[in-house]
């Protein structure tokens, strides 16, 4: 069965695209902890980082984050995250990066 963001990428679900590619799409997260919180999703349904496959279209997640990041104008800087699993809070078995940025990010996160 089709994930959640497979529905998105596929239009079967609204979602608020700003960036696509061959490999990744990215869209705007429905609930933003920053001004700009993008995810930016493979179009291969990987589970997450623990089944990560060799080779993919995963590969290409970080050049698409620093196109969005340029499209968003962040100039002063932004964070991309992972979640992994239950213990990162990990909620849509999609592997997907969050670009957070357009504030002041604090670390350690929590
Ligand atoms: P994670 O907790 O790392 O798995 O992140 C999943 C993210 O998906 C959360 O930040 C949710 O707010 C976001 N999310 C869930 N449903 C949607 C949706 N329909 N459109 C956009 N973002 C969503």
């Amino acid at each position: 069965m089709a994930t959640l963001f497979t529905k998105i990428i596929n239009g079967e679900i609204p979602g608020d695209i700003v960036y696509q590619d061959d490999y990744v799409v990215a869209f705007r997260d429905i609930t933003p902890v920053a001004p700009t919180h993008v995810l930016i999703v493979p179009r291969a349904e990987i589970p997450g980082l623990a089944t990560l496959p060799d080779e993919g279209d995963h590969l290409h997640i970080l050049n698409a984050a620093k196109k969005i990041a340029e499209l968003e104008g962040l100039t002063d800087g932004y964070r991309l995250v992972i979640n992994q699993g239950e213990d990162a809070g990990q909620t849509v078995p999609h592997l997907h990066a969050h670009l957070i940025g357009g504030r002041k990010l604090s670390w350690p996160p929590g």
